[in-house]
């Protein structure tokens, strides 16, 4: 029943290789120089392809089909001359070294593409070190090398002929650092690295990713009649190094050390929000998680970031 629902292209194949008569000992003929020579080909010496199926190539085919696990009874039926065919097959090409593909990707670029880029050029010796997901300055010093030994311009940008060389074929979008952001150092963890960012209503900056789902969110308040006010969102390490000093001198809010406040990365804001009895505060608790933004310090009601 399974042969109805084959392409008929496939049929007559099928026929064909269907076609070798079951051999044995004792056989003699073409099929069996068929025989002798796959056996070689698949690495079991049957002695000379002469058309005799003697002891030499009775060993050869009981070895041939105990290695497959089928019964090694020394008799070619169509099990073994199946199992011959699949060891005997030409095998597929190996992949292109190139004809890959993906979406563009350039520092600040963050999410799965630039993973699977990232443990792409691991895999090629341009080492970027853990495969985060964020395209920081580590990947671009490694896309430039890879770009530079592949004769390709080395700007850095992963873009279509890069991909082609990188040979891999990448799905989905990346957060574009290229709408309207601007590249800048930010920190996380300590950690110096390039990120793109936006300008939200209001005029501060996020990351460009948490940009634009801020200014979604926004246009939901408004539309809900809440002004999302913000105060403070992306901060450079001399602004976070002012308010930390400020928190030293007791002047100031809580304020993580340098280098170390979410802020710098561009995922946090701190919203105008009055309170926890406030339209705006149940308004953020109730839609908030719906654009990615969650609260994350208990003491501070203000204090949302961006965790998509
Ligand atoms: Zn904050």
């Amino acid at each position: 029943m399974v042969a109805i629902a084959r392409s008929t292209a496939l049929a007559p194949r099928v026929a064909a290789l269907a076609a070798p008569p079951t051999l044995r000992a004792g056989a003699n003929g073409p099929s069996v120089v068929t025989l002798q020579k796959k056996l070689a080909a698949a690495g079991f010496n049957p002695g000379a392809a002469d058309g005799d199926f003697g002891p030499k190539t009775l060993a050869a085919v009981k070895a041939f089909q105990q290695a497959k696990g089928l019964a090694a009874d020394g008799v070619v039926g169509p099990k073994t001359w199946s199992a011959l065919n699949a060891a005997t097959a030409p095998k597929p090409p190996p992949p292109a070294s190139s004809g890959g593909s993906g979406p563009t990707l350039r520092v600040g670029a963050r999410g799965e593409p630039v993973r699977a880029l990232q443990n792409r050029l691991n895999a090629l010796g341009y080492k970027v070190g853990a495969a985060d997901g964020d395209f920081g300055p580590k990947t671009l010093a490694a896309v430039k090398a890879f770009q530079k030994a592949k004769g390709l311009t080395a700007d850095g940008v992963v873009g279509p002929k890069t991909w082609d060389k990188l040979g891999i074929k990448v799905q989905g979008p990346s957060t574009p650092p290229s709408s309207g952001g601007r590249v800048v150092t930010g920190y996380v963890n300590g950690v110096p690295r390039q990120i793109s960012i936006s300008s939200i209503p209001g005029g501060k900056s996020m990351r460009s990713d948490a940009a634009a789902a801020f200014t979604r969110m926004h246009a939901a308040a408004s539309r809900a009649g809440i002004n999302l006010h913000v105060n403070s969102a992306f901060r450079s390490m001399e602004e976070q190094r002012v308010l930390y000093q400020k928190y030293l001198n007791g002047t100031g809010n809580l304020a993580a050390k340098p280098g170390y406040s979410n802020h710098q990365g561009g995922i946090a804001l701190d919203i105008n929000v009055g309170g926890t009895g406030t339209s705006t505060y149940k308004w953020l608790a109730a839609h908030a998680k719906e654009y990615g933004f969650v609260r994350t310090v208990p003491s501070e009601p203000w204090h949302w970031e961006f965790r998509p």
